[in-house]
């Protein structure tokens, strides 16, 4: 039987042409390119282009409210499906998706490219048919991101090279699938078929704020964001292993301050590889009211809050479920 597959097209490079102004996304350039696609035997493509094709820098919420709407309208109607996207904000659309799609029963697989089609050396092509292919298991249920003959789970995937065709990583989780001569399927690091309905969450407009910290007028700038903020949750990306400088009192005392009027701190590493712990005393953050976000990354921290907050939850039951994994974007060490 034929596999029924819908490709969700919202730009990016790999649809891009060079123009006088740089890379721009042109309509309808890349249906007609991946009209000559080699023809895989036992599937059916069908495209939607979106009106309103972007560099993926310009991704918003109605963007994702949109993809959402079309998975969850079309999610019985196809086997799979597969989000043509900009690299430059994958990883927070991958990221989204994977907590908004509850309950998902079909592989929804994100690709681009860092070369569009129309360069003679493009990426685009294997990064296609990869998520082709992906979208087209069986026993799949998941969001991710096929790059570079790799397969990445959605809310674990990073970018990480504008400049090579590495393009994805997922340091803290190994991929689910490679694509060398032969395909290698690891299925056994794939999600088992979630026990409920599928029923997505529509991400409302929340405020969630991102702050890095960095030595210097970063940290006091930090400090008074926090004194002032009308966010509903904070992303704080810490030093290491999750430390802060604890000398630093202005912050302390605002970082307290922002948790005891109710605004939930998650705090998550800046670095690339690895997690919270508590081993340094600067590390241990409980008594001002941090939040472990473990070896989150940024994009699945901030997507992860941005959801729970759409579905009308207490604070108390969102920080319970901030402590374990939905769909495998953290692992807990013990
Ligand atoms: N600026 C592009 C985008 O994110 C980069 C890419 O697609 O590789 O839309």
């Amino acid at each position: 039987m034929k596999k029924k597959i819908l490709v969700l097209y919202t730009g990016g490079t790999v649809g891009m042409d060079y123009t006088e102004n740089g890379l721009m996304v042109v309509p309808g350039l890349f249906p007609s390119q991946i009209k000559s696609l080699a023809p895989i035997t036992n599937v059916e493509l069908e495209l939607i282009e979106y009106a309103d094709l972007i560099d993926s820098s310009d991704i918003n919420l109605s963007h994702w409210v949109q993809i959402i709407q079309d998975i969850t309208t079309n999610h019985d109607k196809y086997d799979g499906f597969v989000i043509i996207h900009g690299t430059d904000t994958m990883a927070y659309t991958a990221s989204m998706l994977s907590f908004a799609l509850i309950g998902l029963k079909k592989p929804v697989i994100l690709t681009g490219a860092q070369l569009p089609l129309v360069h003679r050396r493009s990426d685009g092509w294997s990064n296609i048919i990869d998520a082709i292919y992906s979208a087209m298991q069986e026993e799949f249920y998941e969001v991710a991101i096929a790059f570079n003959h790799k397969l990445f789970r959605g809310c674990r995937a990073q970018k990480v090279s504008t400049n090579k065709f590495i393009g994805f990583d997922s340091v803290d989780e190994e991929p689910l699938a490679e694509f060398g001569i032969d395909i290698l399927w690891h299925k056994r690091r794939w999600l088992k078929l979630a026990d409920r309905i599928f029923a997505p969450v529509i991400p409302l407009d929340i405020n969630i704020l991102c702050l890095s910290l960095r030595p210097g007028y970063t940290t006091d700038f930090i400090a008074q964001t926090l004194n002032n903020t009308n966010a509903k949750a904070v992303v704080l990306e810490m030093y290491g292993s999750g430390t802060i400088p604890l000398s630093h009192k202005v912050l302390v005392d605002a970082i307290k301050n922002a948790t005891q009027r109710g605004v939930l701190v998650l705090g998550i590493t800046q670095v690339i590889e690895g997690r919270v712990a508590n081993e340094y005393a600067n590390s241990r953050l409980d008594s001002l009211g941090v939040i472990s976000g473990y070896d989150m990354t940024p994009e699945a921290a901030l997507a992860k809050l941005w959801v729970l907050f759409s579905m009308n939850l207490t604070n108390a039951q969102i920080k319970s479920v901030l402590d374990m994994s939905m769909v495998g974007e953290l692992t807990k060490v013990i």
